[in-house]
């Protein structure tokens, strides 16, 4: 950065201190930091041909106009005033909002341009930006950028204009020559020039494509720098597990692992007895037998003397977990213990008594896991189930609650690749991609609300030969009562339809937890045909025989989520079953359903998802701990940031990278951003 840049604003010509206030409002102090501020879009005021712009884009026209303005009072300040103009062949009508001033400075036969909204149903313009005369044609695409207090986008670009002359030319270009000359990216100063004053469309476009790479290029040097910084610095504990052991426990288990299966039992094994702290997402679909995985690599650390932990995010799966781990793991003499939120008093002082003293080999629980008066022993490795549950500060207390413990993130909603490199960039990646053997395609079939009873009709067929069925409650809003009322209709509903011939269960947040565990077992060993459940059950949960499912008010779940609550079936050898009862209103809600009637696979129903919400909303929550990014988008942009990756890795291991001149500028970024500084957790 050139010590010219870092100038206060207040340097330019008219900027008083209210002006100041609002600029700092903004983010804005220096020079730099106001070339930096980048438009959220570019308006677009080149001439466009009435007849091929589709409705609702925007337009710019110049017209002659062909009647006087009429002009309608809307109460205070509020007005609509109308005339009509003739675009070339066209007439149309042109509509201004409460700027009935103009009404005595437009007159018939006059030309004049206007911009604005294009009706084509009613072959009107609502207009956002009027000139008199002909168009000019100085300016074709004007940056708009928000801003804060009586900021106008007029004034804004004159402070540009000066600050870009002031120090354009002397700004600092991170990006080093044979990067730029390989993807023909513009020079910092053209770049900034093109994003404040383009010239025409290209220009935007070329400056864009610069800043997008620039932008994902020093987010993925940030994340390879801490995970390279993180390796070097060894500050992990090595675990020297018993393989004899660990062998002998994989020949007991019920089943032979899949390949894929063996191949991160293998890549986890080998991250446990390096040195360093092991930071590793596990991917796998649902149903492609994560727990598994997870109960031999706590049985590894638990084998060389050191305690696990398992974190679920439900009390529901926790307990399922506890009751598999239990099952492989006891007879092995393992001491397992549960810890949720519904623990007892005195069950739990005795436990955290037991697990301090090291007397509990293995911690399996909710987030009641990561309260600070859980203290271990001598806790070896972290493993949290469907990790993107849980916000970045969870993750962080749990890490701290052992010597540098290793950490295991499993998830079951398939992470696009552009996000799991961007939100998890600085983790290790392991992915189950096979399916244990002899699993079915769920059918899946999209259905209108009213063939409810048919649906039931289909259900039957299924509960008549032996099998079971969930029932996935109407969400009517964003209101757990309502759900759990729901879900009580459709369960009397039910019941009284099987009368005694099957017997239904009903499942939701409201229940206790010795309540819920009470259903859950009488569904998992047969007693319940019929769980009806509001979206608890979508996690996790694991019934093999069951294998028909009705998930009420499709429409209202996103992708992820539909695939998740599937994913309750299809977990055995038999041919499943998802109706989908849903009339969505929106084409998107439609694409949604015909996506999932298309594919089992997750990972084409997350790229689509994204496609379809975008990245903020993929996961569902806030905490998702995506960065964000001021020009780059992760929809658009995945080969951009495919490529800057690639370049980050090369720079990072390259000697050169670490002492040459070219690249001193991207080094610096690095160390202020603390990625070097090694005691980064996330
Ligand atoms: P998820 O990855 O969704 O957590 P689970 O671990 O719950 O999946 O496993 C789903 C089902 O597959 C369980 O019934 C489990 O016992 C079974 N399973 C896991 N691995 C195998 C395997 N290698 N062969 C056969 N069945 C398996
Ligand atoms: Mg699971």
């Amino acid at each position: 950065m050139s010590d010219q840049s870092l100038q206060p604003v207040t340097i330019l010509k008219g900027i008083g201190s209210e002006t100041q206030n609002s600029l700092a409002e903004m983010g804005i102090t220096t020079l730099h930091d106001l070339v930096m501020k980048f438009p959220y879009r570019h308006e677009d005021f080149r001439l466009k041909n009435i007849a091929e712009t589709p409705h609702n884009e925007r337009i710019t026209v110049e017209g002659r106009v062909d009647s006087e303005p009429s002009v309608l009072f809307l109460g205070k300040n509020k007005s609509r005033m109308q005339i009509r103009l003739l675009v070339g062949p066209h007439l149309i009508k042109v509509v201004f909002f409460n700027q009935a001033y103009l009404k005595t400075k437009i007159s018939i036969g006059q030309i004049i341009t206007v911009t604005g909204k294009w009706d084509r149903g009613r072959q009107a313009i609502s207009v956002s930006n009027y000139s008199p005369g002909p168009k000019t044609d100085q300016v074709d695409f004007e940056p708009m950028y928000s801003l804060k207090g009586n900021l106008k986008q007029k004034t804004f670009r004159k402070f540009m204009r000066q600050a870009l002359h002031e120090v354009g030319p002397s700004l600092q270009d991170c990006l080093p020559n044979h990067i730029r000359e390989t993807y023909k990216l513009m020079p910092m100063n053209e770049a900034l020039e093109g994003v404040h004053f383009p010239i025409d469309a290209e220009h935007v476009k070329q400056a864009r494509r610069r800043f997008v790479y620039e932008e994902l290029l020093l987010f993925q040097l940030k994340m390879q720098a801490i995970k390279k910084v993180r390796k070097e610095q060894n500050r992990g504990i090595s675990i020297t597990y018993d393989v004899q052991q660990l062998k002998s426990m994989i020949s007991t288990l019920p089943y032979e692992l899949t390949g894929a299966q063996k191949r991160v039992v293998n890549e986890i094994c080998k991250d446990l007895k390096e040195p360093h702290r092991m930071n590793r997402l596990l991917q796998g679909d649902v149903g492609s037998g994560k727990t598994v995985v997870a109960a031999i690599s706590l049985y590894a650390v638990i084998t060389a003397g050191y305690q696990g932990a398992l974190m679920a995010p439900t009390e529901i799966l926790a307990e399922q977990h506890a009751a598999s781990l239990h099952e492989w793991l006891a007879p092995l003499g393992i001491r397992i213990a549960l810890l949720t939120g519904s623990t007892k008093v005195k069950a739990r002082r005795i436990l955290l008594e037991q697990l301090v003293a090291g007397e509990i080999d293995l911690l399996i629980g909710t987030h009641a896991l990561i309260q600070p008066d859980v203290e271990f022993k001598h806790l070896g490795l972290v493993i949290t189930d469907e990790q993107h549950r849980f916000g970045v500060d969870q993750r962080r207390v749990l890490r701290d609650k052992g010597m540098s413990p290793d950490v295991l993130f499993m998830t079951a909603t398939p992470i696009p690749r552009t996000l799991a490199i961007t939100a998890f960039g600085e983790m290790d990646v392991s992915i189950i991609d096979e399916m244990p053997a002899g699993r079915k395609e769920i059918e899946t079939h999209w259905v209108k609300k009213e063939l409810f009873n048919q649906a039931i009709k289909r259900m039957e067929s299924e509960l008549k030969a032996g099998k079971q069925a969930y029932v996935i409650c109407p969400l009517i809003e964003e209101s757990e009562k309502l759900d759990v009322q729901n879900a009580v209709d459709v369960f009397e509903q039910l019941s009284s339809i099987f009368h005694s011939k099957y017997q239904v269960g009903l499942m939701h947040g409201r229940l206790h937890s010795d309540e819920k565990d009470e259903v859950m077992r009488s569904f998992s060993e047969g007693q319940v045909q019929v769980l009806v459940s509001t979206t608890v059950v979508e996690v996790g949960v694991n019934v093999p025989n069951a294998t028909f499912m009705v998930i009420y008010d499709a429409e209202r779940f996103g992708l992820a989520q539909l695939h998740q609550l599937r994913g309750r079936v299809g977990r055995g050898s038999d041919q499943s079953y998802c109706i989908l009862l849903a009339d969505p209103k929106t084409e998107e809600g439609k694409e949604r359903m015909i996506s999932m009637t298309e594919t089992n696979d997750g990972f084409r129903l997350a790229e689509k998802d994204l496609e379809l919400r975008g990245p903020g909303d993929f996961f569902g929550r806030k905490q998702s701990g995506l960065p964000e990014f001021k020009m780059a988008d992760l929809v658009h942009d995945y080969r951009a940031l495919e490529t800057a990756r690639q370049d980050a890795e090369k720079f990072m291991a390259s000697a050169e990278f670490w002492v040459s001149d070219e690249t001193k500028c991207l080094r610096d970024y690095l160390q202020q951003s603390g990625a070097l500084d090694g005691n980064r957790i996330d």
